[in-house]
């Protein structure tokens, strides 16, 4: 292909007064069409079924965003039929024209920006600038897929034989499951959801079910960009329900999952009994939780590690797989740095996300604000009370925001994700067990280390043993192509999202050796 060398999609410059009046402008606008219709897309067509989901404004629960249908198995089944009976057409389909279908859903996207983040601020409650990143990443997985997808689909000519002509070659797996979590609700849809229709698969999508009105606009978007029917197929529907049904579905040959821990061993378990009938051996690719650390060495630039350990820490009230929840600090320096990060946490303005000034509002919905509270419970147990600052407001899913100190390695704080705006603070006596604290957790997703020494830095980025470790920065905001993506470990099986071994994993690589 001819379309240049991929580039990060740039994020809106806040200090231009026309980014700011049109983003309030699309507040009002996407606001006046709530609560939101949203049918299921089956085979192209819309289908509006009795059961429905009422996705609410988790800031202003009173406020329904959408109201949509939810599928049941006999949809689920529907959808399958579908994504089967269009996949040999989709499987045939020159790999480039398929990649076509990416750039122009980019396009598509590309045009719709502010509703897309819009809708964000309302649905899940993200700031402005962290709701624009969600859409900006959705609109690079298409752009760095769509031309991985034409990298890959160059045979490659193996040995140099006399006599012989050996290549080697890709082809999709079949029908594709994606399961999708709420807290990058376009982004982490839209990866998933595009590599696996790059790379030839037909696709049944279920979005989370906090998120299924910006799940619905991942279908939109190729509605618009003129894909075939039933490539890709919505299915909103409660996990519990028919979660279980698609992923042993024998007919179903992968299932992308990104979410936690728990619903991800499930998967891995249940695909792994192949049923009477099955098509092929299922394949998972599993993306899920973590229990990353940020360390501050001895000679750290405390006023660059307090702006990023606060911005990983409670950026979207904690809710990342790659937040910030461990804080590391060695001894020396422990008391002049917890005295600072207070101070700073305290001058953080709190409260709805419609308004720009404010970094954190309400958690998801009501059982993540329970669950984050007893972890606050089980902290004011274990370690020392630093800091619980009240969002104001009032009837939404409020959490305050939280940090502990004296919590040791041991400690439950330490070791499960709690996915909320906690931070556990912990004392190191030198750079060894800061590693060693750093890498005492089942997961291994995301981390951070501030320092100046270079042999330390080079120590770090050896022995810090996470899927993606940053040096003098904050451990949020991977991009793709720039920072592949992914953990090991209990933090997911798979290769890195934004990477170039991503899509390998949605196909067979097949040989043709020809005697000449
Ligand atoms: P979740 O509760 O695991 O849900 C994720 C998805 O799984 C939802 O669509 C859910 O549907 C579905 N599901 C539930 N039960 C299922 C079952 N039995 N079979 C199949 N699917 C089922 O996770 P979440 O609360 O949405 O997301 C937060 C978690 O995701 C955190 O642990 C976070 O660390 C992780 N995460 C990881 C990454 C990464 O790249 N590693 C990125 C983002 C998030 P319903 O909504 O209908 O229940």
């Amino acid at each position: 292909g001819d379309k240049g060398p991929f580039l990060n999609e740039p994020p809106w410059d806040w200090s231009q007064a026309v980014h700011r009046k049109r983003f309030a402008a699309a507040l009002e606008d996407v606001r006046k069409k709530f609560p939101m219709k949203v049918p299921l897309v089956i085979g192209g067509k819309k289908i509006s079924v009795s059961r429905e989901i009422h996705s609410i404004n988790p800031n202003a629960p009173e406020e329904v965003v959408g109201i949509v249908s939810s599928a049941g198995r006999e949809e689920a089944e529907e959808a399958i039929l579908a994504a089967r009976t269009t996949f040999p057409l989709w499987r045939d389909t020159d790999p480039g024209v398929r990649a076509e279908y990416l750039f122009k859903a980019a396009n598509v996207a590309r045009g719709m920006r502010y509703e897309l983040a819009a809708l964000q601020v309302f649905e899940v409650g993200k700031a402005w600038s962290e709701a624009d990143g969600d859409v900006c990443e959705a609109i690079d997985f298409l752009e760095y897929y769509g031309r991985e997808m034409i990298r890959l689909s160059a045979p490659q000519r193996m040995g140099q034989v006399p006599g012989e002509i050996s290549h080697l070659f890709y082809e999709p797996r079949g029908i594709a499951v994606v399961i999708a979590p709420w807290n990058f609700p376009l982004a982490i849809s839209m990866g998933m959801t595009c590599a696996a229709i790059v790379t030839g698969n037909t696709v049944v999508y279920k979005p989370a079910s906090q998120s299924p009105v910006i799940g619905s606009m991942v279908s939109k978007i190729f509605e618009e960009a003129k894909l075939p029917p039933g490539v890709l197929n919505f299915l909103p529907g409660s996990g519990s329900e028919i979660g279980d049904y698609l992923v042993t579905h024998p007919q179903v040959s992968l299932i992308a999952f990104t979410g936690s821990k728990a619903v991800g061993l499930r998967i891995v378990e249940l695909a792994s009994k192949t049923p009477e009938g099955a098509l092929s051996v299922k394949n998972v690719i599993a993306e899920m939780g973590g229990k990353n650390a940020i360390i501050v060495d001895a000679d750290a630039d405390f006023d660059e590690a307090v702006l990023h350990i606060l911005h990983s820490a409670f950026g979207y009230q904690g809710q990342k797989c790659s937040a910030c929840s461990r804080l590391i600090v060695l001894e020396e320096n422990y008391d002049r740095l917890v005295d600072r990060l207070k101070a700073a946490a305290e001058s953080l303005h709190l409260g709805s996300p419609e308004n720009p000034q404010n970094v954190m509002g309400a958690v998801i919905d009501p059982s993540a604000r329970q669950k984050i509270m007893e972890y606050i419970e089980i902290g004011k147990k274990e370690g020392t009370l630093l800091l619980e600052r009240q969002v104001p407001g009032s009837g939404g899913h409020f959490v305050p925001l939280t940090i502990f100190t004296d919590i040791r390695p041991d400690h439950r704080l330490a070791q499960e994700e709690i996915f909320g705006p906690v931070l556990a603070v912990m004392k190191a006596q030198d750079f060894d067990e800061a590693l060693a604290i750093a890498n005492s957790t089942p997961y291994a997703l995301t981390g951070a280390v501030f320092s100046r020494s270079p042999a330390n830095i080079a120590r770090a980025a050896k022995e810090f043993r996470t899927g993606n470790l940053y040096i003098n920065r904050g451990c949020t905001g991977a991009l793709v192509g720039r920072h592949p993506f992914g953990g090991f470990n209990m933090s997911g099986i798979g290769s890195k999202t934004g990477g170039p071994d991503y899509l390998l994993q949605f196909m067979v690589p097949r040989n043709v050796a020809e005697n000449t």
